[in-house]
């Protein structure tokens, strides 16, 4: 249950002033136990910050992030740690997340061993059998990380972070540095653990395709801000953002069983994140921007089908869902 949570950086470079960056501002979500959250966004908008102040790797500024009831803003030495064994983080590069010189299985078996203090022979037990869970052989406990495929790695990555039983995961672009059949394998070994272990996911990706099949509810990310939230199917047959639909639009087969969705092309870059412009985030790529974007940030305002977006044309005029959006301009 995260409300109001934003996360600031001071950053010193070379040659420029001290920047202050926002790169959590004023987020709220909440998760149901069991279910996924898709975290949606391009490179840079805050997501994966957000997840690593859930599990507080980062410094909450300002904000609640409560998980089970603690709010993890307001815990710290042995209750931290202690808050922390019922989460997990699995991260997109299993090449680097994994000990390249320790045996798979020992990379298993680290927690067991250091949190739980479990006996070697339990612990080596536990550890086949999670490579069993994760679709391994057993058998691969004595090889390293270098003698499996990128999927594999991500299997071993997922094993690791199961070792204590958690009860939230962060995945933070956990399947998108592979190629697709085998993003759509590691996603369904993803989706039967959560059913078998009732795991609740925070499931992080750049592309909307991605946590489309593995979502219950997603939040799409710009520059800090979540600026549309809602039930995924309602997300998906009427985006109600802006920058949802043209997210949206650049999936190719996203208008295969619906009218054609036209491509919306967005124009420049993200802007500075040290530097966000007064009034609506997305003004600079916008192509229905207004007068009142330029001075007054949009509040979430709920859509009549689900969830809620930050966008004047809720507040402006009689649209409800993004099916009613004029041309662009
Ligand atoms: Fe576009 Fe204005 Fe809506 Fe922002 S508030 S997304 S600039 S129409
Ligand atoms: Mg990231």
């Amino acid at each position: 249950d995260v409300r109001n949570l934003s996360v600031t950086f001071t950053k010193k470079t070379l040659f420029r002033p001290t920047r202050t960056v926002r790169a959590v501002n004023d987020v709220t979500f909440q998760i149901p136990a069991g279910q996924t959250l898709g975290l949606v966004g391009e490179s840079g908008s805050g997501k994966s910050t957000t997840g690593r102040a859930l599990l507080r790797l980062v410094p909450i500024t300002t904000g609640t992030a409560s998980i089970n009831g603690n709010d993890m803003a307001a815990q710290s030495g042995s209750r931290l740690r202690e808050a922390r064994r019922d989460m997990q983080m699995i991260f997109q590069d299993p090449y680097s997340s994994l000990d390249p010189s320790a045996t798979v299985g020992a990379s298993i078996a680290e927690p067991m061993l250091v949190h739980e203090k479990v006996s070697s022979r339990t612990a080596a037990n536990r550890t086949k059998e999670l490579l069993d869970l994760v679709g391994l052989r057993p058998s691969h406990v004595n090889r390293y990380p270098y003698e499996f495929s990128g999927g594999q790695r991500q299997r071993i990555a997922i094993a690791r972070a199961l070792a204590l039983n958690p009860k939230f995961i962060v995945c933070d672009e956990a399947v998108s540095a592979l190629d697709v059949s085998t993003q759509n394998q590691v996603i369904n070994l993803l989706e039967d653990l959560r059913e078998q272990f009732q795991l609740t996911y925070l499931f992080i990706a750049h592309d909307l395709a991605i946590v489309r099949h593995i979502s219950h509810s997603v939040a799409v990310m710009y520059l800090g801000r979540i600026v549309e939230t809602g039930p995924a199917e309602r997300i998906y047959n009427s985006p109600a953002h802006p920058y949802t639909q043209a997210l949206l639009s650049a999936i190719p087969d996203a208008s295969r069983n619906r009218k054609r969705r036209e491509r919306i092309v967005l124009a420049g870059d993200l802007p500075d994140p040290s530097d966000p412009p007064t009034g609506c985030p997305f003004q600079t790529r916008c192509p229905y921007v207004m007068e009142i974007c330029r001075t007054e940030n949009p509040p979430m305002t709920e859509v009549l089908a689900g969830g809620s977006v930050a966008c004047h044309l809720q507040t402006a005029g009689p649209t409800l869902s993004g099916e009613s959006l004029p041309d662009p301009a």
